[in-house]
């Protein structure tokens, strides 16, 4: 029986029995599990570049050795400590011999597992076979069954323990983001082989995979996993005919069969523990490529890909030590769940782009825009009169400086409000309103859009223009630092 036979529905075991099917070349396991273990163990616990010494007792001399550690961040989830005996030698303590992991599966105790449902000999599940669920409080409405521990067949256990090499991971400060990608077993194989591999790095500091940004949220991390592994696709479908899992990603194939989904596990290391935070799942892969290729399309420059990367990079701050990416969090997590991105863009504008002296990168308005029309189905026209209008208010507010004016647009909080600034704009900058700004429909709606939203862009248009006026320099800048 191959390993791929029989998938559990468990995310982390299921993809670690890819990683074991791949690492056994497609043989079933050995009678003795414990050498697979070991072999695990090789791969994952390296040398750390560092020097240590040891006593030893046959020759009597201090020898140095290796120093090895588990590679980062799957060492947050072994717990496994070798209590190697020390001798004083000359005042100084030294190991009788390097340190080893002793990490070991000793089935014992016969009963059901409970991910794949087989009944034999069971271990309990450990951190380091299933680091998600063992403390029931970190984790308790992922598998109820934690409450009284996990039982775990020989194969699950080394599944969960192979399953590290799978994912991958970012982390920002204490704060760690994995990903697993999780679909029917012989297609999350083809995935490792066509892209999950390609996307893995094989030096590791901070993350495994290349992103254009990172922060401590968790959509904001998803996006950046999204924008790269979308950039490989358009990648693979320039050098022509993407197998058919990648061609089921971009929307050129239909599904044939589970749905490829990405989990997102999102938590903190205390010094002791990985508390998990959230758990984020995304699988709406033929929309936002979609999506992906019409903003490319749309951003008229030759490198488009990082052109777009920049404009998401820039929603960050650094303050003090720290770099703040809330705004970046909650666009992307509007976009994300197909909701309305511009409040945050606009918090972004008034709070940090003023204080910064600088306007949005090229290509920010353009890929609102096209969000706008794909995703909210926004009128087309009353994107361009909202363009040209709030271009027009900018540009004279910065001539006659009323930077005022544009603060109480931003903060009008009802139709009302807002329609009494309009005039105000009218009165001061001496610009004629467009009529279809002020025939407000019933819901209070204007062509078609909800006022506020209207009111919003238009918020963002006036201060990105008043910015280029008043800082040109600033204004070709191509997104912001890392
Ligand atoms: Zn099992």
């Amino acid at each position: 029986m191959s390993l791929l036979d029989k998938a559990t529905g468990n995310f982390w075991i299921d993809n670690g029995l890819v990683v074991l099917h791949r690492m056994l070349g497609g043989n079933d396991l050995p009678d003795d599990v414990n050498t697979v273990v070991q072999q695990i163990v090789n791969r994952i616990y390296v040398e750390t570049g560092n020097r240590g010494e040891y006593w030893d007792e046959a020759t009597n001399q201090v020898k140095t050795y290796n120093k090895r550690s588990w590679r980062e961040p799957i060492g947050l989830f072994i717990k496994v400590v070798d209590s190697v005996p020390k001798v004083k030698i000359e005042g100084k303590d030294y190991y009788t011999r390097p340190p080893e992991p002793k990490l070991q599966i000793s089935l014992k105790s016969s009963g059901r597992c409970d991910f794949c449902g087989a009944q034999g000999k069971v271990v309990d599940a450990k951190l380091y076979l299933f680091p998600f669920v063992v403390a029931p409080d970190k984790f308790g409405n992922f598998y109820s069954g934690a409450r009284r521990g996990l039982n775990m067949c020989a194969r699950c256990a080394l599944a969960g323990f192979s399953a590290f090499e799978s994912w991958l991971w970012r982390r920002q400060g204490s704060t760690y983001h994995f990903f697993l990608f999780h679909t029917d077993l012989e297609r999350l194989s083809g995935l490792y082989e066509s892209l999950i591999q390609h996307l893995q790095l094989e030096s590791d500091t901070g993350g495994n995979f290349s992103v254009p940004f990172f922060g401590e949220y968790p959509f904001e991390n998803l996006f950046a996993l999204l924008l790269r592994l979308f950039a490989f696709l358009r990648q693979r479908e320039s050098e022509g005919a993407p197998d058919s899992l990648l061609a089921e990603l971009t929307g050129a194939q239909m599904v044939s069969g589970n749905p490829i989904v990405i989990y997102e596990i999102s938590g903190t290391y205390g010094g002791q523990s990985f508390t998990m935070r959230a758990l984020n799942q995304f699988d709406r892969f033929q929309p936002m490529y979609r999506l992906y290729s019409k903003w490319l399309e749309r951003l008229a420059v030759d490198n488009p890909v990082r052109a777009l990367e920049g404009v998401f990079r820039q929603f960050q701050h650094r303050r003090q030590k720290a770099t703040e990416t809330l705004w970046r969090e909650q666009i992307c997590r509007a976009i994300l769940q197909q909701a309305d991105p511009l409040p945050p863009v606009s918090a972004f504008l008034y709070e940090v782009s003023v204080e910064q002296e600088k306007p949005l990168v090229y290509g920010t308005l353009e890929v609102l825009e096209t969000y706008l029309q794909e995703v909210i189905r926004m009128d087309e026209k009353l994107l361009n009169i909202l363009r040209g209008f709030g271009f027009e208010l900018g540009s004279q507010a910065a001539q006659k400086d009323e930077m005022g004016l544009l603060y109480a647009l931003r903060n009008a909080k009802n139709l009302d409000q807002f329609l009494e600034v309009l005039n105000q704009i009218q009165f001061v900058l001496e610009l004629t309103i467009n009529p279809d700004l002020l025939r407000v429909e019933p819901g209070e709606r204007i062509a078609g859009a909800p006022w506020n939203r209207v009111k919003t862009l238009l918020a963002i248009h006036a201060m990105n223009a008043y910015l280029r006026k008043k800082y040109p320099a600033q204004a070709t800048t191509q997104g912001g630092e890392q």
